[in-house]
């Protein structure tokens, strides 16, 4: 369970996360960070992995502070918006990179890139060029080599959004499956309604540096806690 308590983040003199409280995991295995662009999502969500530092406040996971921990202690995994493969290598190295800094051998390393293959749809192609997949199969391999060390947490920001309408559906669904199966508990990052729906138990809605509401898709878009959150999701009532 992750939980956030008071989180300020700043930009030299610019404030753009005030004062956030969350808590995240516990019984929902996804959430989502749903709110409009330039709202402080990738933001929030870069300082959980500890891209950013925080002003004040502080994050812990399964009650120990992390807010001072560097990246690589953290065990959370993260996918971009854009995958970030390393364009060089093959698709098994990709996934095995986090293994090899952990001391695990070729012969467990290799099993688990197969497994991972499994997991994500792409059976056999570890020897394959980054280069040659498509965005969606690109977004699949980020999200193996993410989940390799078995994270605690896995963080993923706009994970589909580099990608055409129609494999973005399949592709939410997709990931939400192989998340839960997995068994990580997800943030997913999304400005995108229909995308969080899909793919999450819990919607936590965020406008301008603040969480304004935080749901099941159903309540969420039966009774919106405000006036704002009403007309972001388009709710009619
Ligand atoms: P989007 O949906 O477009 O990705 P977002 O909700 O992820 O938006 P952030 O990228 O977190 O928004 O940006 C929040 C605010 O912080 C914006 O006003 C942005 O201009 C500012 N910001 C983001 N990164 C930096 C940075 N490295 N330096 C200065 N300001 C930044
Ligand atoms: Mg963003």
């Amino acid at each position: 369970m992750l939980t956030l308590h008071d989180v300020t983040i700043r930009y030299g003199a610019h404030e753009v996360v005030h004062g956030v409280d969350w808590a995240v995991g516990g019984n929902a295995p996804v959430t989502a960070l749903l709110g409009p662009s330039g709202c402080g999502k990738s933001t929030l969500l870069r300082a959980i992995a500890g891209l950013e530092p925080i002003a004040g406040g502080s994050i812990a996971f399964d009650g120990s502070d992390v807010s001072r921990v560097p990246v690589h202690r953290r065990d959370f995994g993260i996918v971009f918006q854009d995958g970030q493969l390393f364009p060089g290598r093959t698709v098994g190295q990709n996934i095995a990179y986090g293994l090899a800094r952990r001391g695990v051998g070729r012969a467990q390393a290799s099993a688990r890139v197969d497994e991972l293959l499994d997991l994500v749809q792409l059976p056999g192609v570890a020897g394959r060029r980054v280069t040659e997949l498509s965005g969606g199969q690109a977004q699949r391999v980020a999200l193996a080599r993410a989940l390799a060390p078995r994270p605690r947490l896995l963080l993923l920001d706009e994970p589909l959004a580099a990608l055409d309408r129609l494999l973005r559906e399949d592709l939410a669904v997709a990931i939400s499956e192989i998340v839960r199966a997995s068994g990580t508990p997800t943030v997913v990052v999304t400005h995108d309604h229909g995308e969080a729906a899909l793919m999450a138990d819990v919607v936590s809605v965020m406008n301008d540096g603040v969480i304004v509401d935080t749901a099941s898709p159903q309540r969420l878009w039966r009774r919106p806690a405000d006036a704002w959150v009403a007309r972001f999701l388009g709710a009619t009532d």
